[in-house]
Formats: structure tokens, C-alpha cells, sequence
């Protein structure tokens, strides 16, 4: 199978080198065990970190098997229930681990069968920019970006404040359209399937269905992804500068994505303290900002960007 996948898919993204995927439902049951005896006790305190080196940390790994049928979702669920009884994982793993499943899988499987197929067309911040190009080979100075791209490459795997903080985050900042990112999210991911990728990336990541989904934008600046992670530290820019040549380019572009959904975002109450500081920033101070974050976007190389509701043929994945 492996041969066949290079012969006529080798020069797409990714790659097959060390692939360990479960594809019986016995290796299945073995990374479910794998992960409750050793991740486990460690996914609670380490569930939203990023770390330059480790693409997994403590996360299971465990969506691919249960969106293909391997798993049931309700058997990890009491695997790992029965873990925290026996003592064997603290409450924060076993409540924060059940809580994505339980929670997070069911609530955007409910909302992709409730409001497909017009969820699909949402693009309420009307976001017209292509895909960044290097999404597709991952050579860029942003560290934090070229991690999680490589990673991506590497494994068809990037932990959730992977996909949400940095490439999601970056898209959102940048105005990447929906059926841009969609269709990378798509294409990239083993555990990728529509039902669940839409409602995440449309709806989460890029805010598109005006808060249907979440009540706020996940939108941040490059303090959040140092808080989170080591990347920062290998990063050729620098987190803490916000305008000049070395200014870590997520600080400027998130002030922009700001500005420029003034209208639709100033009245959210999760919003107001934010555009309080960006409103006693001097004027010029803003000035310069908007104008590092346009220059950033200028140079940006992007792929054409698609119409409303286009998603490109070769990546569309029912
Ligand atoms: C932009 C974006 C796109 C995504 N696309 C997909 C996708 O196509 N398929 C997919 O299965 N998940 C998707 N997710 C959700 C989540 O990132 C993955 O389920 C998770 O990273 C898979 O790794 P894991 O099995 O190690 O998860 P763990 O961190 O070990 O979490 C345990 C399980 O909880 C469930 N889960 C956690 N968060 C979510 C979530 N937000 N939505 C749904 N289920 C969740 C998954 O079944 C996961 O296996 C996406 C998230 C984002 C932000
Ligand atoms: S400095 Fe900015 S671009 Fe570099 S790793 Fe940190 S957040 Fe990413």
C-alpha cells in the first residue's frame, strides 16, 4: 500500500517515512492503551502547549482511529474514566481529556449536520486572501510557523493549539478566506474530515460564521505563542517588538485584524478592554503599526485567492 501511495502520490505534501498510523483496529487499541499508560497523567497540565522539538507532548493522537471507526468514541472515554478511578490519572487528564471528546467532537459534529450546507459559504469577515505559499513547504522565518508546517509534513499530525494559534491564528490575522484554509486543513491531516475540520477552521479558527461557534475571535500576538511555547526563543524575529525589521510580524498584524474589524467586533463585550488599549495607543503609534502590518501583507506570497465558496478541486474531501 505504502508503494502504491509514493508511486502515485509522491510528490504531494508529506511523506511516509516512519508511517505509524493505526490501521487495524488491534494497533488501534494499542496507541489507546499507549496513551493511557504513559501521556495520560501529563494531558491536562501540558494539553495547550507548544514545543519546538515534540510534535505529540502528551496528546493522544487517538482522532484518526476514532473518525475512521476504529475506535468508538465512547470506549476512549471510559478507558479513560476508568484510568482516573483506578487512580492511575489525575482529574484535571481525565476531565480535560473527556471534555474534548464529549465536548468539543460532539458540540461541531452537532453544529456541521445542523447547519451544513450554508455553513460552508460563511465568510463573514469577508476574508479574500489566498493561502500563504509557504503553508505548503514551510520555508519561512516565522519559527513558530515553520514548526508546526514541518511537523504537519512530517507526521500528518499538529497538536489543537498547533492548528488553532499558529497556522490558524496567522490565517485568521492575515485574511486568508475560508475555502483557502479549509482546503489545506482538508489535505494535510490524517484525522482530516470534513464534518469536523469545517466547523473548526471556519467557525473557530477563522470566525467566519460572525460567532456562531465561539463568542471571540481566537486571534493573539506573538505574546501568546511565547507564552505557550519555545519557539520564540530559536525565532529570527523578536516577540517583544512590534514595529522595525526585527518585529515579531503576529504583534502588528493582530492590531490590524483589529482595526479592521472595528465595526463588527467593538460592541463584543470579550473585545472591549482590547480595543480600550489599542484606543490610548497615540495616534501615530497606531499609525506606524498598521503600516508594518500592511508592508508585511504586501510581501506576503500568497496563492490566488479563491471566489466565494470555491474550493479547489484537487483537495475537496467528502
Ligand atoms: C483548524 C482546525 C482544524 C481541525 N481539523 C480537525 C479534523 O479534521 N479532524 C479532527 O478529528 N479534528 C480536527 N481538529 C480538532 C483537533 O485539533 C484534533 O482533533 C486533535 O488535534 C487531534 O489530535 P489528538 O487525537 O492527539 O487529540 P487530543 O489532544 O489527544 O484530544 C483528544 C480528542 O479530542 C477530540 N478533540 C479535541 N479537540 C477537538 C476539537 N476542537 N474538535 C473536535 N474534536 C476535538 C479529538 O477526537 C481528539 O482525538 C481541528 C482543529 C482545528 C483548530
Ligand atoms: S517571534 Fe513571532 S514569528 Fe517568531 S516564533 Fe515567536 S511568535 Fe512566531
Amino acid at each position: 500500500m505504502a508503494e502504491l501511495v509514493t508511486t502515485h502520490f509522491g510528490e504531494h505534501f508529506g511523506t511516509l517515512d516512519g508511517f505509524n498510523w493505526a490501521v487495524t483496529r488491534r494497533q488501534a487499541l494499542g496507541d489507546l492503551r499507549h496513551f493511557i499508560a504513559h501521556a495520560l497523567v501529563d494531558f491536562g497540565t501540558y494539553q495547550d502547549a507548544i514545543s519546538d522539538r515534540e510534535p505529540l507532548l502528551y496528546h493522544s493522537r487517538l482522532a484518526a482511529a476514532m473518525n475512521i471507526g476504529l475506535l468508538s468514541p465512547q470506549e476512549v472515554c471510559e478507558a479513560v474514566e476508568t484510568a482516573w478511578q483506578a487512580g492511575r490519572a489525575p482529574i484535571n487528564a481525565a476531565e480535560g481529556f473527556i471534555r474534548q471528546i464529549l465536548g468539543w467532537r460532539e458540540y461541531v459534529r452537532g453544529i456541521y449536520w445542523q447547519r451544513m450546507p450554508g455553513y460552508k459559504q460563511e465568510n463573514r469577515l469577508n476574508a479574500r486572501r489566498g493561502l500563504p505559499a509557504f503553508y505548503w513547504h514551510g520555508d519561512t522565518d516565522l519559527r513558530c510557523l515553520q514548526r508546526a508546517i514541518e511537523m504537519t509534513r512530517d507526521n500528518a499530525y499538529a497538536h489543537h493549539i498547533q492548528r488553532l494559534m499558529v497556522t490558524g491564528n496567522f490565517a485568521l490575522l492575515c485574511g486568508v478566506s475560508p475555502a483557502a484554509l479549509c482546503d489545506w486543513y482538508l489535505a494535510v491531516y490524517a484525522d482530516a474530515f470534513e464534518w469536523v475540520e469545517l466547523p473548526n477552521t471556519l467557525g473557530m479558527t477563522l470566525y467566519a460564521d460572525g460567532g456562531y461557534l465561539g463568542s471571540k475571535p481566537y486571534c493573539a500576538s506573538g505574546k501568546y505563542i511565547d507564552r505557550m511555547s519555545d519557539h520564540c526563543r530559536h525565532c529570527r524575529y523578536d516577540v517583544k517588538q512590534v514595529t522595525g525589521d526585527d518585529a515579531c510580524p503576529f504583534n502588528s498584524l493582530y492590531w490590524h485584524f483589529l482595526e479592521r474589524h472595528r465595526e463588527r467586533l467593538k460592541g463584543n463585550q470579550r473585545m472591549k478592554l482590547i480595543y480600550g488599549s489599542w484606543d490610548k495607543m497615540a495616534q501615530s503609534r497606531r499609525e506606524a503599526i498598521l503600516t508594518q502590518a500592511n508592508a508585511f501583507l504586501d510581501r506576503l506570497d500568497t496563492e490566488p485567492p479563491y471566489g466565494r465558496g470555491e474550493h479547489a478541486e484537487g483537495y475537496r474531501r467528502h
